[in-house]
């Protein structure tokens, strides 16, 4: 049996490696594909298909179409995400894969497959084919593509689909939740709350969190249980269909968590933890108890070594702030990270052979409970030679632990952004002296002079990138230091030190007081990721769109909106989830920024999408936006266009948009989109748009 898995991997492995995998979800914002039977060579134009898998959004090179009532998709992002090995066999043109031991094969053009020989008739009559599609940068790709419904069917998978958002939704089997247990105290070793839902069978969970905290708010980690029916017995907590649990004391910082059918199709059960304090999560099944368990645990999510002002550094993200334990063995320093989960690597534990100048290596893996009494994640640092705990210095920002491996001196410059509005600078000093202070009005600049007798820093252009301080640095004078910081408009600083510690709090005036301070912006960077979007021959779409929503961020911003991001880095989030996201805030309005792209180089322009033709909602800031736009960038007007189906458009529940900002298939368009300059004036446009909107 071993063997005969091994046989299968083999062959996955061979269809894997082929150059096919080049993911994009494009087609979702297109009205329209055309693709080609090859067999017939009649070229149809078809409404795109979206998959999702087990609550995941699933991209491939081509579109899922629909002929004839049934929906067919790229074989290889149903095979391949659902991790089932399938073989191709050119002579016969046959698609063969296994399931319970039976053996299933398909032949493109027909429509009857055989189950372990048997003919069946495929579902509508709707056979196995090659499609050709004409991908953005003109290449024709040529697709093998597969009747969902047959394949799930003969895989005991359930299938449903959402006809608003025209996506396949592919799933385990329904199960049913039952019982809903919270633990808030486990034992001295599992000190953290726990979750227990008891279920039928096994199912697939997504998660993800809507940072509350960071726009004054409730955070809320939200874990929806796909294909999963609620019926609890009934409780006095079930109000609307919503079965709350309170937590008395709000112990953990949780208030309290409620759990809701809230899709019937597909079949969603959804758990929401509403805390005070940011918190991790783990999800896992437990099969000796059938229950789904989430635990309220740190989790470490990303380690990685990277320059610091100019010091090799090592940056551990966490989803909660973590307790630590530093030990110093020779050339190595672990660092322990207590109470915690590894979910960076997906929790494999790893060594990676760095060879900088002083970080030779990092390594990480869980240790178990039995040092701490506590479940603990270790992270290994080794150097170039036998250190000290004066090697190293360590910093936290919120969620964020910094390990500094300075090659000579250490840092005593602070600069911590406290809200949108305002931000401290401190330099501790190593004794009790006078200082100067001074500030030129017209410039805007603050000028501190210290002497390096009494504090070691090194030179240097701190990366300030808000709306209170414009730029920072410190410059080597001599005998003296002097730090210089040329403050925002508006912006005034309080001396706020002592003798031993000089320091300032810094505070812009126009944000603190701004009529939109309550006003929440959400901006949604389409893609990212494990999604590219378009492709164009010098960038891709993720990119430009991350850096565009991050300067209107801080445009918004210095304009007094408070402003949450569904992404700010280069990571990919469910479409459904970015949408909960602004829901879950009460968003007052959403911009999705994208950039489009079109078979040939022609096309270009700007373009809004929306859903709502109402002018008080979609439309009106839609057309507002567009107006901007096409002023300030003098671009061509291609119009606001109505898309109905398009998930962030449909499922939002206050003004929403999707702006496609140019086309990246358009080399000069391309170009635009990559200049800073440009897309400074794409957010000056976007952010005048929402405030006509508002007024
Ligand atoms: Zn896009």
């Amino acid at each position: 049996m071993q063997k005969k898995i091994m046989a299968w991997m083999l062959i996955c492995i061979i269809i894997l490696s082929a150059p096919q995998l080049s993911f994009a979800n494009k087609y979702s914002e297109f009205e329209t594909v055309e693709l080609t039977d090859t067999l017939t060579g009649k070229t149809g134009s078809y409404q795109p298909v979206s998959l999702m898998i087990r609550g995941e959004d699933v991209f491939s090179d081509t579109p899922g179409i629909a002929i004839d009532g049934r929906t067919l998709i790229p074989i290889s992002s149903v095979f391949i995400e659902l991790g089932i090995p399938f073989q191709w066999i050119p002579a016969t043109r046959e698609i063969a894969f296994e399931s319970n031991g039976k053996k299933i094969v398909m032949q493109i053009n027909n429509p009857y497959a055989t189950i372990d020989g048997k003919k069946v008739e495929l579902p509508n009559g709707v056979s196995p084919r090659v499609m050709q599609y004409k991908g953005a940068d003109g290449k024709l790709i040529d697709r093998t593509y597969v009747p969902v419904a047959f394949i799930t069917s003969v895989l005991d998978l359930s299938v449903s689909w959402i006809a608003d958002t025209r996506t396949v939704a592919i799933n385990r089997k329904a199960q049913t939740l039952s019982a809903v247990d919270l633990f808030w105290r486990i034992s001295a070793t599992r000190p953290y709350p726990e979750i227990r839902l008891k279920v039928s069978g096994e199912v697939d969970a997504t998660s993800f969190v809507v940072r509350g905290l960071d726009v004054g708010e409730k955070d809320k980690t939200i874990i929806e249980l796909q294909n999963t029916q609620l019926s609890v017995p009934s409780s006095a907590a079930l109000k609307d269909g919503v079965y709350t649990y309170n937590v008395s004391d709000g112990i953990f910082g949780i208030e309290k968590v409620e759990v809701a059918q809230t899709s019937t199709n597909p079949l969603i059960t959804r758990v929401t933890i509403y805390q005070n304090m940011r918190r991790g999560h783990d999800i896992s099944y437990d099969s000796k108890t059938g229950e789904m368990v989430i635990r309220l645990i740190n989790t470490v999510d990303q380690i990685n070594v990277r320059e610091v002002f100019g010091t090799e550094t090592l940056v551990i993200e966490s989803s909660q702030n973590p307790a630590l334990n530093y030990t110093v063995s020779k050339n190595t320093l672990h660092i322990d990270v207590i109470g915690s989960y590894l979910h960076h690597n997906q929790g494999v534990p790893e060594t990676q052979i760095l060879g900088q100048d002083r970080i030779k290596s990092i390594s990480y893996r869980e240790l178990g409970s039995e040092m701490y009494g506590l479940d603990t994640v270790r992270i290994s640092v080794t150097l170039d030679k036998d250190m000290t705990m004066d090697d190293f210095f360590q910093e936290t920002i919120g969620t964020q632990t910094l390990v500094y491996f300075p090659s000579h001196k250490l840092n005593n410059f602070q600069y911590v952004k406290l809200n949108n509005s305002s931000a401290t600078m401190s330099i501790d000093l190593s004794q009790e002296t006078m200082y100067s202070i001074s500030y030129d009005e017209t410039m805007r600049k603050l000028s501190l002079r210290l002497s390096k007798d009494v504090t070691y820093l090194d030179a240097f252009n701190y990366p300030t990138n808000d709306n209170i301080i414009e730029s920072l640095r410190v410059i080597d004078a001599d005998t003296h230091y002097v730090i210089e910081a040329v403050l925002a408009p508006n912006t005034s600083y309080e001396h706020t030190g002592t003798m031993s510690m000089a320091s300032f709090m810094f505070v812009n005036k126009t944000i603190q007081n701004s009529t939109y301070r309550d006003t929440l912006i959400v901006i949604d960077a389409g893609h990212g990721g494990r999604d590219p979007g378009a492709v164009g021959t010098l960038v891709q779409e993720k990119t430009v769109v991350l850096n565009s929503a991050l300067l209107l961020q801080k445009t918004l911003e210095s304009r007094g909106f408070k402003v949450y991001m569904t992404r700010s880095t280069d990571e990919y989030i469910n479409l459904y989830d970015r949408a909960s996201m602004a829901n879950g805030l009460n968003a007052t309005l959403f911009v999705s920024i994208h950039a489009n792209s079109h078979t040939g180089t022609s096309a270009n322009g700007v373009e809004v999408l929306y859903a709502n033709p109402s002018m008080d909602s979609d439309k009106g800031l839609a057309t507002a936006i567009q107006n901007e736009l096409v002023k300030h960038l003098k671009a061509t007007n291609r119009g606001v266009v109505q898309r109905t189906n398009l998930v962030v458009l449909r499922e939002t529940k206050m003004p929403a948009v999707l702006v496609e900002l140019g086309f990246i298939s358009n080399p000069a368009e391309q170009l635009k989109l990559m200049d800073e300059n440009y897309l400074k004036l794409a957010a000056e446009a976007m952010a005048n748009g929402i405030e006509a909107f508002l007024k």
